[in-house]
This record gives C-alpha cells, structure tokens and sequence, in this order.
C-alpha cells in the first residue's frame, strides 16, 4: 500500500482519529523504513529531492504548494519543518506561524490573515497552524457561538477549492501525537532549561481538554478532507516515522506536480559571448 492511501483521510466525512494508531510502524507501506537509522537515509534522500523539484517550482513560476500543519503542542510541527525542509532555498519559502489572533485580525474576517499568507507562484509556503484553529481551540474554548463555527467548514472548503482552482497544490497534515507520550515530552521539556522557554502553564490544562480537541480534529479532518486539499493522519509519536513520512508525502507530491524548467527563450549561439 502506498504511503499517502494509508495515511489520507477519505473525503466523505466518516474518520475517527482513534482509527489512526500514532505509534504505527507503518508496516507493509512501500518503501517505509523499518529502523532510525534508515528513516533518516529516506529523510535525507526526501530533503535533496524536495530541494531540486523546489528549483524547478520556482523557475516554472506558475503553481505554488501550500503544507498546512496542525496538531497538539508537543506533536513536532517545529520538528517537521526543521527536517523536512531543511533543503530548500529559502528564497522560495516561508513559513507562517499563526498565533492568537491580534486586534486588528479579530476586526477581519477569520481568513483574512490566512489568504495574505498563502504562497505565491514558484514558492512553497508552509502554515505552522491554520484557518483550522478556528474550528478547533475556537471550538474547544467557545470564543464564538457554535452557530458560526459550525459554518465554517463549508466555508473552509470553498476557500480551499479557490485556492486550487488558481495554482496552489495544498497538503495538509495532522501530527498525531498520543496523549501519554504528550505528556511525556511535555514533562522533558519542561526539565530541560534549552527547552523550557517554549512552555506555558497552559500547556498543561489544555491536556484536560484533550477529548474535545480530539473531537475537533476529527470533526475538522472529517469534513475538510478533499480530493484538491487532503488532509494526512500523521503518526507521531516516534519522530524517525513522523518525519520521513512527511517528506515522504511532501517529495510525491512535488514530483506528481513535475514543475518544468522554462524554456530558454534565446539561442546561446547568437550571443556574443567574447567579452
Ligand atoms: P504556539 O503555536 O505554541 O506558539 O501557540 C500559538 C497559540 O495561538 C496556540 O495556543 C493556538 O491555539 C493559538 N491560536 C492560533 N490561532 C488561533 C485562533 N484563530 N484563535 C485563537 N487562538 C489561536
Ligand atoms: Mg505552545
């Protein structure tokens, strides 16, 4: 079986995330690697091809490629960006973290700040969070009625559809993560004084909260999965697995879009090159 069709949500509306085991080996997967040493040979043989078809994007200057990543602190989306893309020119990428949304964000509609920060032709663009906290901690924290929320699926949908009807490939992952090994690397972290800056005390209650954030991940993969911007059930809890099936999936989807070098529009043998 393929990578990607084990790990894509159908579109239709019926997953459970609990159907996904975040410690899978991924066994039986084509090409999967079996032990660290050889995920990370796969990872670095993904990072060189994802940097060389990243060129040829850019040089083709048409389409642009679109990686939202979700997931619970502590599942690695900083990891996978680290990884993943450490390859690429960053000339032709940027990466966009989205926080709580500032005061003039709020006075905007909730896409707003999300569509300024969709890549533009020949570039890769990479969202660590997404349009998607807005159906999830938005959720789970009721900062807006369940009438609205509950709208913005279909909303979330056509704005995708949009977005691939004018260029941008869009691939989304969830990083998922169990909750006891959350727990563990939230507790590491904490211990360790190059890490703790990253923590907050809120870290920790929101782990109370992790059966209704369960139920807006799967609600929100669910009912966004689309055939033009899928969403991936990442497995997360061993980091080896997690990040080569990114690049994985990234690398299969840069080839299936086989950008081109333009063609050169003069002849090099009437230049006079003697000067
Ligand atoms: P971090 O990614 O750990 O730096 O934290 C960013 C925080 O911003 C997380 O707690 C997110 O849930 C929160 N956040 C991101 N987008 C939104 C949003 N649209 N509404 C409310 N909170 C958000
Ligand atoms: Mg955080």
């Amino acid at each position: 079986m393929s990578l990607s069709k084990k790990l894509v949500v159908p579109p239709g509306g019926k997953t459970r995330i609990a159907d996904f085991d975040p410690a899978d080996p991924l066994a039986g997967v084509a090409g999967a690697p079996t032990t660290k040493d050889e995920a990370e040979a796969a990872l670095s043989a993904n990072v060189e091809v994802i940097a060389d078809l990243q060129y040829r994007l850019y040089a083709e200057n048409t389409r642009a490629l679109l990686i939202v990543l979700q997931a619970m602190d502590a599942a690695g989306k900083d990891g996978v960006i680290r990884h993943c893309f450490s390859g690429v020119n960053p000339q032709g990428c940027k990466v966009t973290a989205f926080k709580q949304p500032s005061a003039t964000e709020l006075d905007h509609g909730y896409l707003w700040r999300i569509h300024h920060a969709v890549p533009p032709k020949g570039e890769i663009g990479i969202f660590n969070r997404s349009h998607y906290e807005d159906v999830i901690v938005v959720r789970v924290h009721e900062l807006v009625p369940e009438k609205v929320w509950k709208a913005r699926y279909d909303q979330i949908n056509a704005f995708e559809r949009l977005l691939a009807d004018n260029g941008v490939v869009i691939r989304k992952f969830f990083l998922n993560v169990s909750n006891a090994e959350q727990k563990k690397r939230l507790l590491d972290r904490l211990a360790d004084p190059k890490k703790n800056w990253k923590m907050s005390a809120a870290d920790f209650a929101e782990r109370r909260r992790w059966p209704e954030y369960m139920a807006a991940y799967e609600d929100a993969v669910a009912r966004c999965s689309t055939d033009h911007a899928p969403w991936h059930v990442i497995p997360a809890d061993r980091k080896w697995i997690r990040n080569w099936a990114v690049s994985q999936i990234v690398r299969e989807t840069l080839e299936s879009m086989d950008p081109k070098l333009p063609k050169i529009r003069l002849d090099p043998a009437t230049i006079d090159t003697s000067g």
